[in-house]
């Protein structure tokens, strides 16, 4: 559906973009990156805001790398989703589709259609400052469906709001980007964030897509101890951490189950416990090497002395 075939792009700070990407009809990709790692470039090299120094951009199989933004048929949703401060919700969802010159009636539907889909009926006369900012949000989302686009371009689409408000439109995005059965790219800083939307996830690092595949492949088997680390990985052992454990001296990371607490003949103390809410978190030292586990409160306290088993077989090595 949307292919990115070899494409660069050099900026003069030396800073440069390189990759290839393929998301198929219906997908939601996620490119998950570090702040700086390139992702808003790759963004705007789709929706046609920046040129490609080399390499082609394809939408359906159509060769769209010089077309300008307006006839790539994409909806895009940037950081600081620009709505017209002086036109209601409603006239921002209809704006784009008078441009196109939908018929009269044909834009009424389509607006009421996206006020019940964003659950901004009640709201539909005010203008965006009336609005909180997750409010804002679902107009500005709504706004980049109205005209029906093959795809969806979405830059870090929760970014500014606050932890709630930023669960609560999480649920809200993922079914609206699974009900619709748009084409969707993601960009986001935050695991969590790829995990719940996408079904696929390209980790960005230094303008290269390092590694990609679904939330699970990716987690399961981080490609090297910097993405597992950026996956959220907390067992990320060193090759001496790995021989002190019984594995091979070489980096591994341990998948959740592998540290398991009150058996084994591992004698660790508990160096750090960090209460979660649900659960607890727990750092674990000894002179070899430092784990972490986490589970419903086993009621263990800082300072303790616990014992702990290292299951090799939830042990997977990665490359250094
Ligand atoms: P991300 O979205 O992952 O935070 P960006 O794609 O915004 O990363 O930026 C990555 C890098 O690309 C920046 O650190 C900068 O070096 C360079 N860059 C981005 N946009 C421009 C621009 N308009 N002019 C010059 N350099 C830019
Ligand atoms: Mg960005």
């Amino acid at each position: 559906m949307l292919t990115l075939e070899g494409i660069e792009k050099r900026y003069d700070d030396g800073f440069m973009v390189r990759v290839d990407l393929e998301v198929r009809r219906g997908e939601t990709l996620a490119l998950l990156g570090p702040s700086g790692s390139g992702k808003t470039t790759v963004l705007r090299l789709i929706a046609g805001l920046e040129r490609p120094d080399a390499g082609r951009v394809l939408l359906a199989s159509r060769e769209v790398t010089r077309l300008p933004p307006e006839r790539r048929g994409l909806g895009f949703v940037f950081q600081d989703y620009a709505l017209f401060p002086h036109l209601s919700v409603r006239d921002n969802l209809a704006f784009g589709l008078v441009e196109r010159r939908w018929p009269r009636e044909r834009i009424q539907a389509r607006v009421a259609a996206l006020l019940e889909l964003v659950h901004l009926e009640p709201h539909a006369h005010k203008r965006p400052q009336q609005l909180s900012g997750g409010e804002q949000q679902r107009v500005a989302l709504a706004r980049a469906l109205a005209p029906e686009p093959e795809v969806l371009l979405l830059d870090e689409p929760l970014g500014a709001l606050d932890q709630r408000l930023r669960e609560g439109l999480l649920l809200e995005l993922r079914r609206l980007l699974r009900h619709s059965q748009v084409t969707a790219v993601v960009v986001t800083h935050d695991q969590t964030e790829a995990f719940a939307l996408a079904d696929r996830v390209a980790v960005m690092r230094a303008g290269r897509v390092v590694q990609q595949g679904t939330p699970e492949a990716l987690y399961n088997r981080p490609k090297d101890t910097w993405t597992a680390r950026f996956l959220g990985h907390k067992n990320v052992l060193e090759p001496r951490e790995a021989r002190a454990v019984g594995l091979e001296p070489r980096p591994h990371v341990l998948l959740p189950g592998g540290v398991v607490l009150g058996r084994g003949d591992r004698r660790m103390r508990v160096t750090e416990r960090l209460f979660l809410g649900g659960r607890v978190g727990l750092w674990l030292e000894d002179r070899a090497v430092r784990l972490y586990w986490e589970g419903t409160n086993p009621g263990v306290h800082e300072g303790a002395e616990v014992r702990v088993q290292v299951v090799r077989e939830r042990a997977v090595e990665v490359a250094p």
